[in-house]
């Protein structure tokens, strides 16, 4: 069977980090565990505040959603901000919306300022209705982003169809803050800059124990181990080992797929401006071009399955449902990836012990949020300060029922694309 977890990413990708594996013992100030957006932004953070850090990633650096995702950079949460005041608080929830409001800001400021290789293209997203329904739901979107202040555009069907180039939706949600990158290139980028500053980087080498020596932490992997005053757990959808510190959440798998780049003419007739897209659909659509051209769309499922086969023919009749000019265009690359999601949305940060926190569970929303979550965890434990969470950190956090759920929403997925697919 094919490797769903090579993507068009890692073909595409310009940026590369020095990482070796860990086979001595070193003491630091920060440990990080994890080389994704959230790891190597606390990294970058610590390592220019001038903090002796060190990042250690089981595999590659981008390994996890990093290295996969759709790489829209947006705004904000996947709720809605009234949503995120009603499970905050008023106080907690107006500090996360605005710190997340400037979260694309904050990424592409990054980006420009290490000069990461990752195609940002800051044209603002373009959220899709699918149907009535979800225009109604753009509309309360649009009410509550611009209560608070957001630059967001409602759009109608007409424009709607001049700025993707499908005539298949009810209108669109415009936001100009938000963009696109090359997703692996951006957390490449993170590790070169951190590295860069004077972070140490091991791949290849999974963090098997976290122990407690007196006043400081004991991180081991097979052939080496760090000794550090705090430690952040970023490990995400992709834990693995370190049964004790596993974060809690429900996998949801998303696919991808993409073609060759594609002509001049087929390219000036889609997405001219460079938006990135989704949709409102609760089996949500994605689509997106790359900087060669290459058209990506993307649906929930898990391609690993027998079942899978409904996603791979549900996407083909989707694309030329929504893009008719490229119904003969072959799909060359797909991959997929696990987000980990919370019941109620909210990234959490758990506290693992004094000066080790854990991240996890952005629910498909973690570019922007993992960045600014990095940043501020490391802060927040280098200066000992736990107002600088960007959340309130929680002593522990349980998910339900996370395996039957899971199959829940594969099952869902695949029977609603078995279903489409046919009909
Ligand atoms: C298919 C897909 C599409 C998505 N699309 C978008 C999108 O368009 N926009 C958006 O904002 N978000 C999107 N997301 C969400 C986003 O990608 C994630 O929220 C984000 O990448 C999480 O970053 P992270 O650093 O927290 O974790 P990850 O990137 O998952 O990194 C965790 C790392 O920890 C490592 N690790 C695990 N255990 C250990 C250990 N014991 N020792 C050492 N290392 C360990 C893993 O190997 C992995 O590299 C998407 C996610 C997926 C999967």
């Amino acid at each position: 069977m094919r490797d769903h977890d090579q993507s068009l990413w890692q073909q595409t990708c310009r940026e590369r980090v020095e990482s070796t594996v860990l086979t001595n013992t070193l003491t630091v100030d920060l440990a990080v565990i994890g080389g994704g957006y959230t790891g190597c932004a606390a990294a970058l953070t610590a390592a220019r505040a001038g903090a002796s850090v060190c990042l250690l990633e089981a595999q590659e650096i981008g390994h996890g959603g990093s290295g996969r995702n759709v790489g829209l950079a947006n705004a904000g949460l996947w709720l809605p901000p009234e949503d995120i005041r009603a499970h905050l608080g008023a106080a907690s929830g107006d500090r996360l919306i605005n710190l997340l409001a400037v979260a694309p800001a904050d990424v592409f400021e990054l980006i420009e300022r290490h000069t990461i290789d990752c195609e940002p293209v800051r044209n603002g997203t373009l959220h899709c209705a699918h149907s009535g329904a979800g225009l109604k739901d753009l509309q309360n979107r649009y009410a509550q982003q611009r209560a608070v202040g957001a630059p967001v555009e409602l759009l109608s069907t007409d424009q709607t169809r001049q700025r993707t180039g499908s005539a298949a939706f009810h209108g669109s949600l415009f936001d100009p803050r938000a963009g696109t990158i090359q997703p692996l290139g951006y957390v490449r980028g993170l590790a070169r800059a951190a590295s860069e500053a004077g972070a140490q980087f091991f791949t290849r080498s999974p963090v098997q124990s976290l122990t407690r020596s007196g006043d400081i932490w004991v991180l081991e992997t097979e052939r080496g181990s760090v000794r550090a005053k705090a430690v952040i757990q970023a490990t995400n959808a992709y834990h693995q080992s370190l049964a004790a510190s596993a974060p809690a959440y429900v996998p949801v798998y998303y696919f991808q797929f993409s073609t060759a780049p594609l002509s001049d003419n087929l390219r000036a007739s889609i997405l001219p401006g460079g938006e990135g897209c989704w949709d409102t659909g609760l089996i949500m659509t994605s689509f997106r071009v790359d900087q060669d051209g290459r058209f990506i769309i993307g649906a929930m499922g898990d391609l690993s399955h027998a079942g899978s086969g409904a996603h791979r023919r549900w996407i083909r009749r989707k694309l030329s449902e929504l893009f008719p000019q490229l119904s003969d265009q072959p799909l060359t690359e797909g991959w997929h990836g696990r987000i980990a999601m919370t019941s109620d949305h909210i990234p959490k940060i758990t506290e693992i012990g004094p000066n080790a926190l854990s991240v996890h569970g952005y629910s498909g929303r973690g570019i922007g949020p993992g960045t600014v979550f990095g940043r501020l965890v490391a802060e927040s434990l280098l200066r000992e300060d736990p107002d600088l969470l960007p959340v309130p950190m929680v002593s522990e956090y349980c998910e339900s029922w996370t395996g039957l759920r899971r199959a829940y929403f594969e099952a869902g997925a695949a029977l609603t694309h078995f279903v489409k697919a046919r009909f």
